[in-house]
């Protein structure tokens, strides 16, 4: 049977990515596996810089200022190495959902955190609007898309300080004038490959202005003058993300793949907002394009729903606990196809009840 992933993360990856990365596993170079030979060949050490200058190269940061890591230990590392890093006075920070929390939770470790807006209170469900940015912060951090709320910043604001952009779930989903940030980051296994490792995309010139010592390998600078090989990088996680940066540009890259997330979204969300037996949860002007949520108006046709939804071959489409109802999640590889089968399934609940 043919299998639907609306899977939050990790998530679904393109099906000719995921042949090419399993055929390494087993013969990469002469024989051997991706994951037996040294990371210093050069087969390897290609890998690395071919993945480090696609990332570039679909963000149009190409000879910028910027340079683009490879690092582990997730999105949530980088949480504590941004403050680490930036923070030597006060930073400020928008408080979009749970992941903007503990991005304020690490940073607090630190210093003084200026939250500018919250919408805490609503549980997430829309994007605060309208604040100031203070501009003697040393940057102000945003969370791009809310994974679990299913909401995402549409206008980003013009920041007098380096903006910082926790874009794990919407990196190369969409065109946006990525210079306007000078970091960002993103966990590789929402949008871009299998968990294991982060991207970080960094502007040389915001480094380098903390008094505080940093560990090597939460440092910025090591890695950057390491070529994101300071030690050995999770290769297998590396290798699956420049195949699927590959396959993105091979697709006509970030503009092609955003009409494409666009027919999704639009699909998905107008079954939601026509079919009387849904209702969304996120507020319709910050609704995101990769994550939709949303809830049954009627719990006692639950069972039903979720029989239905599990024999069409849907999987990955329970919420998050802290919202609860369903989120299906529209990554880059998550096919149209796919979509249409969710909102046939919920049309076909609609004329059964
Ligand atoms: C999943 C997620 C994270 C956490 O990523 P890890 O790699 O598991 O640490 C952080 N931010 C956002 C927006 C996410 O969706």
């Amino acid at each position: 049977m043919q299998r639907h992933n609306f899977s939050a993360g990790p998530c679904v990856l393109p099906q000719e990515v995921l042949q090419k990365a399993s055929q390494a596993l087993l013969d990469f170079d002469n024989g051997l596996s991706l994951i037996e030979i040294s990371h210093r060949s050069k087969a390897f050490v290609d890998v690395m810089e071919q993945a480090r200058a696609l990332a570039l190269e679909l963000l149009g940061l190409e000879g910028k200022g910027y340079k683009a890591l490879f690092l582990q230990g997730g999105a949530s590392t980088q949480f504590l190495m941004v403050a680490q890093n930036l923070l030597e006075k006060k930073a400020a920070y928008l408080n979009t959902g749970t992941w903007s929390d503990k991005a304020i939770k690490e940073a607090r470790i630190f210093d003084d955190i200026t939250e500018v807006a919250s919408s805490k209170s609503a549980n997430f469900n829309y994007i605060p609007k309208g604040f100031d940015i203070p501009e003697d912060h040393d940057y102000f951090h945003l969370t791009s898309n809310n994974t679990i709320f299913g909401t995402q910043i549409k206008n980003f604001p013009k920041s007098p300080i380096p903006l910082v952009c926790d874009m794990s779930s919407d990196i190369f989903s969409r065109t946006l004038d990525f210079s306007q940030f000078d970091l960002i980051y993103a966990g590789a296994q929402k949008n871009m490959g299998p968990a294991g490792t982060t991207l970080v995309v960094v502007k040389e010139d915001i480094l380098g202005k903390v008094s505080r010592k940093i560990p090597s390998m939460l440092d910025y600078k090591v890695h950057i003058d390491k070529s994101s090989m300071f030690n050995t990088p999770p290769v297998f996680a590396v290798y699956t993300s420049m195949l699927t940066l590959q396959w993105l540009k091979d697709l006509g890259g970030i503009a092609a793949i955003e009409k494409e997330n666009e027919k999704k979204s639009r699909l998905m969300y107008s079954e939601i907002d026509l079919n009387p037996l849904f209702k969304g949860f996120a507020a319709k002007e910050d609704r995101s394009d990769m994550n939709a949520t949303f809830t049954l108006t009627n719990d006692d046709l639950k069972d039903t729903f979720d029989t239905m939804w599990k024999e069409a071959g849907i999987n990955g489409l329970n919420g998050h606990r802290s919202v609860g109802g369903y989120r299906a999640s529209m990554y880059n590889a998550l096919s149209l196809d796919s979509v249409k089968v969710l909102v046939e399934v919920m049309s076909e609940l609609e004329s059964k009840a």
